[in-house]
């Protein structure tokens, strides 16, 4: 069924074709599915697809599904809400929220489908770790706050706005997720900044800025990853011309000194290194 054929996007940062997506209603039939995610027991995503669109996305891969049509057709399992009252009786273990795709992309904003989850999981024990890109978090901090030791990771990538608006051209502009993660960390939720990737065709000040942009939000905690190649991403990067070339992107040389280089600023600023997965 298709919800949704509309204009949405705002963004100062975004001066683009406003994006298209087709929703559908998908029926799950398990709401939380095991996790071998560090940190985390179970999985919960109440979207299949992404309207963020970050052209470094290797989750359609996970997830086998067409890379074409990943943010431009986004299912929504609605009947989650229902599943989560029964599963939660029996089900125990910290759940990440949004493991394979963002659970605050932009049809959230209507549908309020991770909303309506997270007010399951309050009525519970069982502690969350959300991890999104997008400040529409910020919406349900009051909600998020009541359950049980709540973590919000957001995903900063560059402080460069075009940038970033080419790379995530459907995701809030760097500076909004900034606001947002210093709104986290205000509402004493456990918080962190994901780099996830560190992009190989970052230099050193440009990774000095990202860092010392997470530190003026009050975030003390930075957790890398690396860029996951896979095929069509290349391709993806260069005709986005965010790249020139992509011999960087194999270079894995290169990029462990990135890593070390994030790791020695963190170092430097105060800020806990962590590497994900
Ligand atoms: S926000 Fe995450 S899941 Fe969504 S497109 Fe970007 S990398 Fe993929």
């Amino acid at each position: 069924m298709i919800i949704r054929d509309l204009d949405f996007f705002i963004s100062d940062a975004r001066p683009e074709e406003p994006v298209k997506v087709k929703a559908f209603d998908v029926k799950a039939r398990m709401g939380l599915t095991p996790s071998s995610l560090p940190g985390l027991n179970l999985a919960l995503n109440p979207y299949m697809g992404c309207e963020h669109g970050c052209l470094y996305c290797f989750a359609p891969d996970v997830v086998k599904r067409p890379r074409e049509t990943w943010s431009s057709e986004v299912g929504y399992r609605s009947n989650l809400p229902v599943l989560l009252n029964h599963e939660l009786r029996t089900k125990r273990g910290v759940i990440g929220v949004g493991t394979v795709t963002d659970p605050y992309q932009p049809l959230e904003k209507m549908l309020l489908l991770t909303r309506k989850c997270l007010m399951e999981i309050s009525r519970h024990d069982n502690p969350i770790s959300i991890l999104t890109k997008s400040d529409l978090v910020t919406r349900d901090l009051e909600l998020i706050c009541s359950t049980a030791r709540p973590e919000i990771g957001i995903t900063v990538t560059t402080t460069d706005e075009m940038l970033a608006a080419k790379l995530e051209p459907g995701a809030p502009s760097p500076r909004r997720r900034f606001e947002a993660l210093s709104q986290v960390v205000k509402a004493n939720i456990e918080a962190y900044a994901m780099i996830g990737p560190v992009l190989p065709f970052l230099e050193d000040r440009d990774l000095t800025l990202l860092l010392e942009a997470i530190k003026a939000t009050g975030c003390t905690r930075v957790m890398v990853d690396r860029l996951r190649l896979r095929p069509g991403l290349e391709q993806a990067l260069l005709e986005s011309k965010a790249v020139r070339t992509t011999s960087c992107l194999t270079d894995h040389a290169h990029m462990g000194g990135q890593a070390r280089f994030v790791r020695e600023e963190c170092i430097r600023l105060g800020l806990r290194f962590e590497t994900a997965f």
